[in-house]
């Protein structure tokens, strides 16, 4: 058994209203870790754990963080998280009540990754998660394709939101051993974290200079360079959206569909919701890529704070 959970297809009668198209949702809100993270971050692991790993080591305080302290968990083997000091106490205890241990290293993610990267290499037998860089990620990404693949006919363009570019990566994988190779991709992000809008106009991975937007789990400042890669193969769109237009569409969709996500995920509905789409997409298929970083309280917040 795997560790992430086969997730609903919904067909969306608000978001279809709203598009003019026929949408159905991918509710990976719904992995045990509150995020798709689980697909390629617990395939990962048990890869690893196979292999004979006896450490997992994440630099991550976000969504990958807590799917590789989930993947720990269920797999018996001792994780280690390190978090920027800029994480919140409430992520750090998520993550330390699945029993992993959270390390506080560096200002940004960098430096955490920096060390990470060097308890790793101290280790014997300890594997390194990367939250989007790694075929294994993408690999078990994957896997939302081909459940969908099941649940729907092939749809004209799937929307997404992208990070570093590890869901893309792994769509774009789960598409091409599924005959969906010919589905245009939305790939959506918001200003301030448009790693890969930048690298699209640049035609090589460009680092932004910083991260300034509500969506922190789109916030690593460079695309894997596979994200550019699959461009030249994949039709690809890339939306770039403002965070109102992220954070109105968390709301809208608490009250379409009852269910909270964060902006990073927001900023795919709301491409949706403002019909910001290819002209000849008439059947969309929405990666509601959910995650924990959200609550009714963070989203009041994010409603005032943001212009
Ligand atoms: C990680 C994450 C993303 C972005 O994924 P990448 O693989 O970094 O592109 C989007 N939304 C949520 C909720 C995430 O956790």
């Amino acid at each position: 058994m795997t560790l992430h959970r086969g997730t609903p297809l919904l067909e969306s009668i608000p978001l279809s209203g709203a598009s003019g198209r026929r949408v159905f949702l991918k509710m990976e809100n719904m992995q045990p870790s509150g995020s798709f993270k689980l697909r390629g971050v617990g395939h990962l692991c048990e890869t690893a754990a196979r292999e004979g790993a006896t450490r997992f080591i994440a630099p991550s305080g976000g969504n990958a963080g807590y799917a590789a302290a989930w993947s720990g968990r269920a797999l018996g083997i001792p994780t280690t998280v390190v978090v920027p000091k800029t994480t919140s106490e409430e992520a750090k205890n998520t993550i330390t009540a699945l029993g992993a241990e959270v390390v506080v290293e560096g200002s940004v993610w960098e430096e955490s990754n920096d060390f990470a990267l060097a308890l790793a290499s101290k280790h014997r037998g300890a594997r390194y998660v990367h939250a989007f860089d790694d075929p294994l990620l993408w690999e078990g990404h994957g896997t939302m394709i081909d459940e969908a693949a099941e649940q729907m006919d092939k749809p004209d363009a799937i929307v997404l939101s992208v990070g570093g570019g590890g869901l893309l990566c792994g769509v774009v994988v789960g598409m091409d051993r599924n005959g969906w190779e010919d589905v245009s991709v939305v790939a959506c992000e918001t200003e301030g974290a448009a790693s890969y809008a930048a690298a699209l106009s640049a035609g090589r991975v460009v680092r932004l200079p910083k991260i300034s937007s509500v969506a922190t789990s789109l916030g690593s400042l460079a695309v894997a360079p596979r994200a550019l890669e699959v461009e030249r193969t994949h039709r690809i769109v890339s939306h770039v959206g403002t965070d109102r237009s992220a954070v109105n569409a968390c709301k809208r969709f608490l009250d379409d569909h009852r269910v909270l996500v964060e902006p990073a995920c927001g900023i795919s509905l709301a491409q949706v919701y403002e019909g910001k789409l290819p002209e000849d997409a008439r059947t969309l298929l929405v990666v509601v890529c959910g995650g924990i970083g959200i609550s009714a309280k963070k989203l009041e917040d994010m409603d005032r704070a943001v212009f």
